[in-house]
């Protein structure tokens, strides 16, 4: 590996690679690990930052595939159940955990529901055993009393209760933090990854790119050119025609439903097999989700949640809870654009249009679009084997780790900060090290978390500028943290990220960390 970082900007950037990547969500990000590791040059680049579209958007789950096998789409629902395995026992199990979900078994769900919902959890339990993934993975599914119910989540609404489903699947740490480590990983490989880098134009053989930070024009020449740039594919490719849908959540703090600490599924009326999440999350609050409203128009660069959406979603979660959360709860609220795929005049990967496309077009660029999270890794091997690039290697990915990854026993034997272990692995100790050196500060102060509300702390921003491309606070707080999902904390981090900022720029030789590989 060599020592190769993420940069803004297109200064020094190869006349000429064997791939360009365009787009650095967890799509882009996976196809240049791919590349790379199949000893292919490349250049991925995006035009804000890793994670600004709809990658830093979603639930934040690695899912096993069910709602597929609800549809009869047996392949795609093991697939899925085969990438989550990979995921959390390979390549990145210091940023995925079990998450238990709970369906409260009271007045909303009938007999008959609650039926079809044991069988669809028994019927995923049977997709982790074909995947292979254990039960020290993920546990089978239990039904539970009433006490046992409140037990796990003592603020649901006791006087309807009569007991709960409860079952297992994937969450990420964060889904921006997966997509900036595996750019770090493409990087630590000896991909050019280039942030603020925006492609004007492409062919299947040649990118013109903008430094988004100069305004100055670049060419790159390229054996193959990946656009992996989500729901502005159609943008960069005539031939691709996209049908947003935008899916929202809410954000309210943990305070809210007092000790809720696993995710709680609740039936959304009117429908036999939806439900709206509660997700607790790891930084302590918890996202409320998810809406699907079809959206026409401009793709927005940051889209919005309605005001109605928002009530909708209070409403249906409002009828499992003693106390329901009201519209002054909500300290924050996102939302993400799914990409819906209508094709013309190009060539589609028939098997895989249902799960992900890949289509090739007049031009010559070849467009990766659609899947999930979850599936970032098969869709971009099998990217890489529609390219067929002469040289290059066999994929490699299903058994290559990402930076920092380790058993959770390793893990919780580290003597690192917990927040660091949680968030970069067996790295922390490089993110304490590298910040120690830079800054020239005591622990206590690296470490602080912002406030009692906000646990990010001054190492990890420091760490975000040095080894993660990160460029300005924005990025700090929207990307490399989620300080930035509630509005008022990032008030009270922005003067933090600031100072990272700062101490960073006025670090002027290069700390040893940095000339050691990443
Ligand atoms: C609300 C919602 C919830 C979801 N929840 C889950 C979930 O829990 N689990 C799961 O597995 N999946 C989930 N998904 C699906 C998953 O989030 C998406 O499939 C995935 O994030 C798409 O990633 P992408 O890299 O293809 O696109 P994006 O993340 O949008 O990345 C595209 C990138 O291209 C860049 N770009 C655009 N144009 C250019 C250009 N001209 N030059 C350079 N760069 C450019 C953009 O800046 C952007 O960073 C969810 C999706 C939504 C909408």
């Amino acid at each position: 590996m060599t020592g190769t970082r993420i940069t803004p900007g297109l200064d020094g950037v190869p006349a000429e690679v064997d791939v360009v990547v365009v787009g650095l969500g967890i799509t882009g990000a996976g196809v240049a690990l791919d590349a790379v590791t199949r000893g292919l040059t490349v250049l991925a680049v995006d035009a804000h930052d890793l994670a600004f579209g709809t990658s830093r958007w979603s639930s934040k789950l690695v899912h096993g595939g069910l709602r597929y096998l609800a549809q009869g789409q047996l392949a795609i629902a093991h697939e899925s159940a085969v990438e989550r395995g990979i995921l959390m026992d390979v390549t990145a199990p210091h940023l995925v955990r079990p998450l238990p979900m709970l369906t409260p078994v009271d007045a909303s769900m009938t007999r008959g529901r609650t039926a079809l919902t044991w069988a669809g959890l028994r019927a995923g339990d049977a997709l982790r055993r074909t995947a292979r993934t254990t039960t020290g993975t993920l546990p089978r599914p239990r039904r539970l009393n009433a006490t046992e119910a409140l037990g796990l989540v003592p603020s649901l609404r006791a006087d309807t209760l009569r007991g709960g489903l409860l079952a297992w699947d994937g969450q990420l740490e964060d889904d921006a933090r997966l997509v900036v480590t595996l750019a770090r990983t493409a990087a630590a490989y000896g991909a050019e990854v280039r942030t603020r880098a925006r492609v004007t134009s492409a062919t299947g053989t040649r990118v013109e790119l903008r430094d988004e930070l100069t305004g100055q024009a670049y060419a790159v020449r390229a054996r193959a050119v990946v656009n992996a740039t989500g729901v502005w594919a159609g943008d960069l490719d005539d031939d691709v025609r996209l049908r947003p849908s935008r899916g929202t959540h809410l954000v309210l703090r943990g305070a809210t439903l007092p000790q809720t600490r696993v995710a709680v599924m609740v039936p959304i009326p009117g429908t036999t097999a939806r439900f709206a999440m509660v997700l607790p999350q790891p930084d302590g609050t918890i996202y409320v989700g998810l809406t699907d409203e079809p959206v026409t128009g401009p793709v927005p660069d940051v889209p919005v949640p309605s005001e109605a959406e928002i009530a909708f979603l209070l409403e249906v979660v409002g009828s499992a809870f003693a106390t329901p959360p009201t519209r002054d709860d909500v300290v924050g609220a996102f939302a993400g654009l799914r990409p819906l795929l209508e094709v013309a005049g190009a060539d589609t990967t028939a098997d895989l249009s249902r799960r992900h496309a890949i289509l090739t077009s007049r031009t010559g660029v070849t467009t990766v679009v659609g899947g999930k999270l979850t599936t970032y890794r098969r869709m971009a091997q099998d990217t890489l084997d529609a390219l067929a690039l002469d040289g290059a290697r066999p994929c490699r990915t299903a058994s290559l780790a990402l930076l920092g990854a380790a058993p959770a026993d390793v893990l919780r034997r580290s003597a690192a900060p917990a927040r660091l272990v949680r968030r970069f692995g067996t790295d922390a100790d490089l993110v304490l090290a590298t910040a120690r050196e830079v800054t020239g500060l005591t622990d206590d102060e690296l470490l602080a978390p912002v406030s009692d509300a906000v646990p990010v702390t001054l190492a990890e921003l420091v760490f975000a500028i040095t080894h993660e491309g990160a460029h300005d606070v924005d990025d700090l707080l929207e990307r490399r943290t989620r300080v930035g999902l509630v509005p008022a904390d990032r008030a009270v981090a922005e003067p933090v990220a600031r100072r990272a900022l700062e101490l960073v720029r006025a670090c002027s030789t290069t700390p040893s960390v940095l000339r050691t590989t990443t």
